[in-house]
């Protein structure tokens, strides 16, 4: 299990993976042990937009992942961050909300991976995503991974089970967020609703007796309804075209490879 605590928890999780959080790097750099490294899964830097406090990389390169709140504003701060790639292995995690596919392309340029946090797009929000995804399936320019993306398009092109909930490191099974105050939770965006092992089965098979979108979705064995939280009325017709792209695109490419010698298969 990991999980993901804000860096004043720190002794009550010492024995555990760990997920790191704090405001400034270097507030995460004055608790590291070697102790603590050893068990470091990333470290999280939130409120970009306060004093980033010292950005000097660290002596070892732990990975970090940068998460916006409001990208609009707060995108001119990636390239104080920038400074981190040296040394560190750096994602942004950036929201899809009004301004995302300006800081994505940002961020892409700069040379970080990304990982987007979907939530529930509306329409103008899933057309920017169609237009990332098609910059992150035919661009050079992205060298780096853009999650979900990424893991969406190896799923396929390898035919394996993969989940969203995992690749969004939102399935309690693996992963928890310890809030502030404690509380062991999902993820923020499951504010008040306990961590639970089996929360997906249990949720994808209450979408799946309800008997709407998700119970004839072609994409239900990935998603596992992961789009229909919180509003469960929300509908996945855009996100389906994001599916739908990336699942066309894998397809593409194992049939243009598989004509291929196999030693350009890729891995
Ligand atoms: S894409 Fe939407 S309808 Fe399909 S499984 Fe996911 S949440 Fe359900």
């Amino acid at each position: 299990m990991i999980y993901n605590i804000p860096v004043t928890l720190i002794e009550q999780y010492r024995d555990h993976n760990l997920i790191l959080r704090a405001n400034r790097f270097d507030d995460i750099t004055a608790h590291l042990s070697e102790g603590v490294l050893e068990r470091l899964v990333h470290a999280q830097i939130h409120a970009l937009q306060e004093n980033a406090g010292e950005l000097r990389p660290w002596k070892i390169g732990f990975p970090v992942d940068v998460v916006m709140r409001e990208p609009s504003v707060e995108f001119p701060q990636l390239y104080r961050y920038a400074k981190l790639l040296g040394s560190h292995p750096v994602r942004v995690s950036i929201p899809v909300v009004p301004g995302f596919g300006k800081a994505a392309k940002l961020a892409i340029s700069l040379h970080f991976a990304v990982k987007l946090l979907p939530g529930q797009p509306g329409a103008a929000l899933i057309d920017e995503m169609l237009s990332l995804a098609e910059l992150y399936l035919h661009q050079s320019t992205a060298s780096q991974p853009i999650e979900f993306f990424q893991s969406v398009l190896l799923a396929y092109y390898h035919q394996q089970e993969a989940s969203l909930w995992t690749i969004q490191d939102e399935d309690p099974a693996y992963q928890r967020y310890i809030a502030e105050d404690g509380r062991e939770l999902i993820a923020p965006r499951f504010e008040n609703v306990p961590a639970a092992d089996d929360f997906v089965a249990a949720f994808a098979q209450e979408l799946g007796r309800e008997q709407r979108e998700c119970a004839g979705c072609e994409f239900f064995a990935l998603c596992k309804g992961y789009f229909k939280w919180p509003d469960r009325s929300y509908s996945c017709g855009g996100i389906q075209r994001v599916l739908q792209t990336l699942r066309d695109a894998a397809n593409e490419l194992r049939q243009d490879l598989e004509s291929f010698p196999e030693e350009h298969h890729i891995s």
